[in-house]
């Protein structure tokens, strides 16, 4: 993707220059990653020349549910995030898809002490074009990466915060120097959770099975965009609970959904590549059911 440097962006209340979006390094935020965030697509309508963004009202409300979880005050309510969002939007006058960044952080404890407990937070918002991926056509070519998601225990996943994201680039680079698109992950328990930036979900004996929240993941808003079409207008059954590795392997289909991914096929899981070993070499199908 050939991508052109947006003109604006929002921080703490303001539009200004893209370059002009800056934080501070030592910032809680930038230094130890503690932040919150929400990616949110707005789709280009060429028919009404109109940009739509999806599902906002809920990406605002997982924002605020990572923000209780880290103890985040609220600085901007709703109403003026929705804004912000619309102004970034209009200001750059996109006339394609794009993906939408809101990210809430920590600035600077007292003394500067990294891990103190602050109440001086920072706000931005940015704006990329964002393409379809290709690999919503082609499918992706995933491998069970070797490291394990992180769990509530320790790192919970279901607070989308930059740090989480450490976790997810180490899966995703074994496995694509290892020659794969993209990871997916076993749980602390060895059962399937999701891949690095979306949810995984399978088809099976005519169900659509994806892992829940206690399974180590992020509870997608596209997984439950999904549900709601497979419940409401495809009467197909939609059921999260557990899932075995060998039953992902043995699925009908399996696909990655979330914001940026939208739906990918994943049309082949493996282990390891070439490798006569690991004889895990399983064929899904392709999700045009979907
Ligand atoms: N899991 C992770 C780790 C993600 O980064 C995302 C993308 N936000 C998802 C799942 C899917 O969530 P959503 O459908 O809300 O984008």
């Amino acid at each position: 993707m050939n991508c052109t440097k947006p003109e604006f962006a929002w921080l703490n209340g303001q539009i200004l220059p893209w370059d002009e979006c800056l934080i501070h390094a030592r910032s809680q935020a930038a230094f130890w990653g503690a932040n919150v965030f929400e990616g949110i697509r707005a789709y280009w309508n060429e028919k009404h020349q109109q940009l739509y963004i999806y599902r906002l009202a809920d990406h605002l409300k997982r924002l605020r549910e990572s923000m209780k979880c880290i103890d985040m005050p609220a600085t901007f309510d709703d109403s003026v995030i929705t804004k912000a969002c619309l102004s970034v939007l209009k200001k750059n006058a996109f006339r394609e898809d794009v993906h939408l960044v809101i990210v809430a952080g920590f600035g600077f404890g007292e003394n500067y002490d990294s891990l103190g407990y602050t109440t001086d937070t920072l706000m931005h918002i940015t704006a990329l074009p964002m393409p379809r991926s290709p690999r919503y056509d082609s499918g992706a070519q995933a491998a069970i990466t070797t490291w394990r998601r992180i769990s509530d225990e320790s790192m919970p996943p279901r607070i989308k915060t930059g740090a989480n994201y450490h976790n997810s680039r180490l899966a995703q680079h074994e496995v694509v120097r290892n020659g794969f698109d993209t990871a997916i992950f076993l749980n602390q328990r060895g059962t399937i959770s999701e891949a690095p930036g979306s949810c995984v979900a399978m088809v099976s004996r005519g169900q659509i099975i994806s892992p829940p929240g206690s399974s180590g993941v992020l509870e997608g808003i596209t997984l439950d965009s999904i549900k709601k079409i497979t419940q409401r207008k495809l009467s197909i059954e939609f059921i999260q609970r557990e899932i075995d590795r060998t039953e992902m392997y043995l699925a009908d289909e399996v696909f990655l959904c979330g914001t940026l991914a939208e739906i990918q096929p994943i049309i082949s899981l493996r282990s390891k590549k070439n490798s006569q070993r690991y004889s895990w070499t399983y064929y899904t199908g392709y999700t045009e059911a979907i």
